[in-house]
């Protein structure tokens, strides 16, 4: 019997949990049941997809630095790999902004949608105003201080720390390009045998994927309609229909209209064939809300089906899961000006260019964990003057669109490793059927 591919297996997983999730919730079987025996499979899912983050990330890159050797091939790998994502962010900011402004969805919200949401969420936006008063009152270099941890195994020790992980492991793989090779080839063939390892664990928690996905899909549901007044969850999103819309398209025009253009400038192989490839990665992306969860799939994806080398994905991808966020720029772009809009504040072109740099830097600092970008966005909301209770707006679907928005995170770095080794030489593509790597 032929063997259901995996991605259709994960979709499948995701389809029952939906309809898990509505007949309990419309049988109403009791929340208990879920949380007790459905959402730790889920847990177990996602924290087995976490738990090889750091160690893929450390010792891909560094395997990833030391296999380019030559080091004017690395500057100029790396140089190319930070043009093109920041220059992909800025389009992605540029795109929410312009779509924000042009479907205009902060002003069909009514005063007194406005104010409940204020009244209902306003709690919440306190907590990240706390996150926020620890960055403000810690000076403009601080995010540059922040990026070298004092100890490297407390770095290693959390997933909030990859940016962390990221700047030791580029400087730890630098280093042992200078040392004799004697010396460094002990250390290079470790981190090769790690990191071997690290994926052969990857392809065994994906056999779980399928049962994951359905546990993670259907608890996050049956919890959300359980610990509110569903009634009341659907006027909001109802209410918000025009921005949730609005931050859809602009995440699908960045994904299949401006991704598939770069693609075709700078690449031979077919969009179509690398959003088949990448379905795995794109699923445990949306249900997981996480680029770093996903990073191990999308690794998988990129070099084993696309046809990417381990050089150059095991340097690209790990940045970009921490430093490259297309759809939460587009995402950050639209949130920003639709909260203006409904409370009515103009934004000014000067205060728009504000929020491209703003946005476009502070993307470095977003991590690749579900809600991420609610720090960097009260952070925004600050720098250009918009109240941060305004949050309060765009907090009740926002898990929604955190899992649409990671999506095109994800797809945005694939398509960066895709580009990066296309320029290099490195990938021949009968356009439309297999991508060969050319040796
Ligand atoms: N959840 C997103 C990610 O992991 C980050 C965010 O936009 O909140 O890519």
């Amino acid at each position: 019997m032929k063997k259901i591919e995996l991605h259709i297996q994960i979709l499948i997983g995701l389809v029952l949990g939906l309809s898990f999730a509505i007949v309990s919730i419309k049988l109403g079987w009791p929340v208990s049941f879920t949380i007790n025996y459905i959402k730790p499979v889920g847990t177990l899912f996602l924290n087995s997809l976490k738990m090889v983050a750091i160690p893929l990330v450390f010792a891909s890159l560094i395997i990833g630095i030391t296999s380019i050797e030559d080091t004017t091939k690395l500057s100029r790998i790396g140089g190319k790999t930070f043009f093109i994502y920041t220059v992909t962010t800025i389009i992605a900011v540029l795109l929410g902004l312009g779509i924000a402004n042009l479907v205009r969805p902060g002003e069909v919200i009514s005063t007194q949608t406005r104010d409940a949401l204020l009244r209902l969420y306003g709690v919440q936006v306190e907590q990240h105003a706390g996150s926020l008063k620890q960055i403000t009152t810690s000076g403009p270099l601080q995010f540059l201080v922040d990026l070298v941890p004092e100890n490297l195994f407390q770095a290693l020790g959390s997933n909030l720390n990859l940016l962390q992980v990221v700047v030791v492991a580029t400087m730890l793989g630098i280093a042992l390009l200078k040392i004799p090779v004697r010396k460094s080839k002990p250390v290079i063939l470790f981190f090769e045998g790690l990191n071997e390892a690290i994926i052969e664990l990857v392809r065994f928690i994906m056999k779980l994927a399928p049962v994951g996905v359905f546990a993670l899909v259907s608890s996050l549901l049956i919890e959300i309609a359980g610990g509110s007044n569903t009634h009341e969850v659907f006027e909001i999103l109802y209410a918000l229909l025009w921005y949730v819309a609005t931050v859809i398209i602009g995440l699908a025009v960045m994904t299949l209209v401006i991704y598939p253009i770069i693609m075709r400038f700078f690449s031979n192989t077919s969009y179509f064939t690398f959003l088949k490839e990448m379905r795995p990665a794109q699923l445990i992306a949306f249900t997981t809300s996480s680029s770093s969860a996903a990073l191990p799939v999308t690794m998988e994806c990129v070099e084993k089906h696309l046809g990417v080398s381990e050089e150059i994905s095991s340097f690209v991808l790990p940045l970009g899961a921490t430093v490259n966020m297309d759809g939460t720029a587009v995402y950050q772009g639209v949130a920003i000006v639709f909260i203006a809009q409904a409370l009515g504040i103009k934004l000014s072109i000067e205060t728009q260019l504000m929020i491209i740099a703003n946005v476009a830097i502070s993307s470095i600092g977003v991590a690749g964990v579900p809600g991420g970008a609610m720090v960097t966005t009260t952070m925004i909301l600050h720098a250009i003057g918009i109240p941060g209770i305004g949050l309060a707006l765009i907090l009740a679907p926002d898990r929604i669109l955190d899992m649409c928005r990671t999506v095109t995170n994800i797809t945005g770095d694939a398509v960066v490793a895709v580009v990066v080794a296309s320029t290099e030489g490195e990938l021949t593509s009968d356009t439309n059927k297999h991508i060969t790597r050319k040796d």
